[in-house]
């Protein structure tokens, strides 16, 4: 029997877990964990189990397809490429937008921005940070130079004491999760603060439930005890950042009474766990989107950095600030300059010296120095029609963009919209045309998972019909549009990854020969001989002068708050076996087991509402309407009430406000919009 092992890395979320794609006959037809991979230490969660059931189903996209008289037709490569060339070439390039997609190994990634720039001369290139942790590479690289995790996911196992607030990582980052109850296992004591008694708050010592958006008062009150008593790390402070004056100022107005008013956990439980962390010789920080996808998510995800500052809990095994990225490769995306403001590298696309080196490597003349438009921008753009033409790869903005209608409006108002994917998805069947893309199992590369780790991908099988990878779409476009061939032909995936190298400098040191490794390499490794970074600010911070930087800041709450219309507050979430949408709900192992959405009730609510437990309800807000199964539960605060996102029938963002927005990193309020919910 021809049966192969083909080491890989899971397409779901940021943990990054090592697979083997069990391969017969020349197809996936199973996947076994990687023992010997780190990161998973030989176990996957249920969506890593089953993502081989998505890889050679019928309904993947086979050829190229052009909508003529709004119907789909196949076409050839070539009538396809004519028709984008022509319609690319036609526009200003600040007509133009590209989402990106972070679920693509890093190399397409970093071809099609580079395709964006020089070839269509835009920086208006963003992808799903913005959407997810768009606040943690502000917020963490305002406050220590540097926006990704500083510890890496076995750190935890060395914390005394696990803070998590906002993360629900047994159910979005289950790899994680379990890392995290090995260490609480081993002694470490776990505050999960959450509105929502989750999965994951059940596991832990303490649960703290607090009002959804209250985040930074949350943490203003945790520092004004911890100052108050005395236990701030004055050595830390001193010789390791600044600001703290500043910062002491406005945390002296928080006091733990004020707060509770504000995020409704009792002023005894917030100087308890004040006093446990700051106690803590070694105490981390773990956050996900409950922090980041608010209106003012920068300032939630600074807070955090704050309190690890205030109490020395940086630089040192389980201790650190720790981001739980969501998609497979959304670091990635990130570090390859898939955003509106950086090159490869978080180098600034508004800096000249920057721009001349950049232009120097790519051998291109100059580009802009202006920033691009963000996703929402782009969004808002289009909807108005300033922006006229929209290039997709791999996202689904239909179902995971907040306010669907909105989102529908911006893409019936494109002139052309190009879409590329493994499926058609609910946001391709807008396009223009459709280009089949190979998925993650088809081709080679790397992706960087949410410890800045860099793992290779390998080829398990041949893409479906005519799909091609990511990167040879965008470099056969490149030479139509008349770049100069050299700075778009690659052999392969290794040889753009070598390019990547001399542009990114925290990849600088990751030769091939280092990446075959299992242990592979966490970035910054700016050479050869470098182990690769593990930890961050060990002895110094990121910023040039090598300190941390204190950041006050004042509550501010959701944008959208309830009134006598919409009396309640929606957040969303992630469920144990969905990623998105077009994925995991075409495992049949996953979706059978949870086939559909439902929105859950706090019980007191409920009654009030006159709604039973599986009753059908109505909810609404100011976008829109769905229809959907009602959840009774004691497991969310009252006056909350929390919808999956992953069901295009009952969809969350119709819902959504795409209208209330972190000023600080263009993160829509996915996390607290008001609504009211009526029997049907
Ligand atoms: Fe690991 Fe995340 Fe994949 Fe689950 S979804 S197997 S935790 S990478």
């Amino acid at each position: 029997m021809d049966i192969k092992y083909v080491p890989t890395i899971c397409p779901y979320c940021g943990v990054g877990c090592g697979m083997n794609l069990v391969v017969k006959d020349k197809k996936v037809v199973g996947v076994e964990p990687w023992k010997r991979n780190p990161v998973n230490e030989g176990k996957l969660c249920p969506k890593g189990n089953f993502c081989y059931e998505i890889i050679h189903r019928d309904d993947r996209l086979t050829t190229p397809l052009i909508k003529e008289n709004g119907e789909f037709r196949e076409a050839t490569w070539d009538e396809a490429y004519d028709l984008i060339t022509s319609k690319l070439g036609a526009y200003d390039p600040k007509e133009i937008g590209f989402f990106c997609c972070a679920r693509s190994p890093n190399e397409n990634i970093y071809v099609n921005q580079k395709f964006a720039r020089i070839v269509i001369g835009t920086h208006n290139i963003d992808h799903c940070a913005r959407l997810c942790h768009g606040p943690t590479v502000a917020g963490l690289a305002a406050s220590f130079g540097s926006g990704a995790m500083t510890n890496s996911y076995a750190s935890f196992e060395d914390a005394d004491l696990i803070f998590s607030i906002g993360a629900n990582s047994l159910e979005a980052h289950p790899l994680v999760g379990r890392r995290l109850l090995r260490a609480k296992m081993n002694g470490a004591y776990f505050i999960v603060a959450d509105p929502r008694y989750t999965p994951t708050a059940k596991h832990a010592n303490q649960y703290v439930p607090f009002k959804t958006g209250t985040d930074v008062a949350l943490i203003n009150a945790m520092m004004n005890v911890i100052i108050s008593e005395g236990l701030e790390d004055k050595k830390f402070i001193e010789e390791r950042t600044k600001n703290y004056e500043k910062l002491k100022e406005v945390v002296a107005k928080y006091t733990p009474e004020k707060v509770e008013e504000i995020t409704q956990v009792p002023a005894e439980t917030i100087r308890d766990i004040a006093i446990k962390y700051a106690k803590a010789d070694k105490a981390a920080i773990v956050y996900s989107l409950g922090i980041t996808e608010h209106s003012h998510g920068v300032d939630n995800v600074m807070q955090t950095a704050n309190l690890a500052m205030l109490t020395g809990n940086i630089g040192r095994l389980g201790t650190g600030v720790n981001p739980l990225r969501g998609q497979n490769n959304v670091q990635g995306a990130c570090d390859m300059g898939a955003l509106p403001t950086d090159y490869p590298g978080y180098r600034k696309v508004v800096d000249k010296d920057i721009m001349e080196d950049i232009t120097c490597s790519w051998g291109c003349s100059d580009l802009k120095c202006e920033p691009g438009l963000k996703i929402p921008e782009m969004i808002d753009a289009a909807a108005k029609g300033d922006l006229k033409v929209l290039y997709v790869t791999g996202e689904d903005p239909v179902i995971s963009d907040p306010d669907t209608h909105h989102v529908e409006e911006a893409l019936n108002n494109l002139d052309f919209f190009v879409v590329q994917d493994i499926f058609m998805t609910d946001t391709a069947k807008f396009a223009d045309v459709v280009l089949p893309a190979a998925c993650w199992a088809e081709q080679e590369g790397t992706f960087t998972n949410g410890e800045r780790r860099v793992q290779l991908i390998r080829k398990a099988v041949d893409a479906p019909g005519e799909s091609k990878v990511d990167w040879e779409i965008f470099c056969d476009l490149a030479k139509r549009m008349g770049a100069d061939p050299k700075m778009f032909t690659y052999e392969s995936a290794q040889d753009i990854f070598e390019e990547v190298r001399t542009v990114t400098p925290q990849y600088a040191g990751m030769n091939r020969e280092r990446l075959e490794r299992p242990e592979a390499l966490h970035w910054p490794c700016p050479s050869e001989d470098h182990p690769g970074t593990a930890m961050m600010h060990v002895e110094k911070f990121a910023h040039p002068d090598g300190l941390g930087i204190f950041m006050p800041l004042e509550e501010q709450g959701p944008m959208e708050t309830p009134d006598e219309e919409y009396p309640l507050i929606l957040t969303t979430t992630r469920l144990l076996f969905h990623y998105h949408a077009a994925m995991t709900r075409r495992a049949p192992t996953l979706d059978r087991e949870v086939p559909t959405g439902y929105v859950e009730i706090n019980t007191e609510d409920a009654a009030e509402l006159g709604i039973a437990n599986k009753e059908k309800v109505k909810v609404k807000s100011r976008r829109g309407e769905i229809e959907i199964t009602a959840r009774v539960t004691p497991d969310i605060m009252k006056g909350i009430v929390n919808i999956p996102m992953h069901f295009r029938e009952c969809s969350a963002n119709i819902l959504t406000n795409a209208a209330a927005i972190d000023p600080k990193s263009g993160m829509p309020e996915y996390k607290a919009c008001a609504v009211a919910i009526s029997k049907m």
